[in-house]
């Protein structure tokens, strides 16, 4: 198993407000890792620190180290662009730009340059195709996004990440406002996904995390509780607190 990203000692303030304690966690390549825990226990705020997206909120901190692929990514030497590119984010609400389906798969391509048509047309193609959408859109490239179901929203906004060529994706609650139908095809589609990419997902679904994630890390009050196989996390928990937490007894 190799490591893709290695936590060290990390801690997180908004203001004086402590908001992650002393974080040491290693993710694993190719893995899907589920952060789970009562609401306002950190987990966005984690998510949020391995690719800088903590860096647009003002008056916030960080102390400590992220590794990804060995690189200290708080280092001067990481630029902030080049590194949310690489680790990409979904959002709990699909959030499509107001344009075509084709236009926003290449929306990032084309700001970094990208021209060639061909080399366009085919990133629509295969992304499509890699989120299982092609089917279902490939007669309505050229309409708005926003026609789409909420499901097929979230897809096109996960295809708009691929396009990217990230190699970990970053998932804040991604199916939070979906219904049953649409979630069941983006965690299958996470399932196909961590063959090509590090995956992890907040989720406010034990559920969830027990039916897609390999592991789990449990979290309160900004601590990590704790981290381990999934099926451990959920069949035999180590922590009174992960116990109480799994078994409905708070949060
Ligand atoms: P979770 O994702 O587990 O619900 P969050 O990471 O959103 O938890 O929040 C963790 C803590 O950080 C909470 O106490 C929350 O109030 C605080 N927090 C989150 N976002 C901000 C922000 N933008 N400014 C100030 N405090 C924040």
């Amino acid at each position: 198993m190799e490591t893709k990203i290695k936590v060290e000692n990390l801690n997180f303030y908004y203001g004086n407000n402590r908001a992650l304690s002393n974080i040491n966690m290693d993710i694993y390549k190719n893995k899907i890792t589920a952060f789970i825990g009562p609401s306002g226990c950190g987990k966005s705020t984690f998510l949020r620190t391995i690719n800088r997206m903590n860096e647009f909120i003002e008056n916030t901190r960080v102390e400590g180290k992220i590794l990804i692929d060995g690189e200290d990514i708080y280092s001067k030497k990481v630029d902030p662009v080049e590194l949310r590119r690489r680790v990409g984010m979904v959002f709990q609400r699909p959030n499509p730009f107001p344009k075509t389906i084709y236009e926003n798969i290449v929306y990032g391509l084309k700001k970094n340059g990208v021209k060639n048509k061909e080399i366009l047309n085919e990133v629509v193609d295969t992304t499509l195709k890699s989120v299982a959408l092609y089917e279902e859109v490939k007669d309505k490239i050229h309409k708005s996004a926003l026609e789409l179901s909420g499901g097929q929203q979230q897809r096109l906004c996960i295809a708009r990440t691929i396009a990217m060529q990230p190699d970990v994706i970053l998932f804040d609650e991604p199916t939070s406002a979906l219904d049953p139908i649409s979630t069941m095809k983006i965690e299958e589609l996470l399932l196909e996904l961590k063959n090509d990419y590090t995956i992890i997902i907040v989720t406010h679904s034990m559920q969830q995390a027990a039916r897609i994630s390999d592991y789990t890390a449990f979290f309160l009050n900004g601590e990590v509780i704790e981290f381990d196989e999934t099926n451990k996390i959920f069949s035999n928990p180590r922590d009174k607190r992960t116990e109480d937490y799994i078994t409905g007894r708070f949060g």
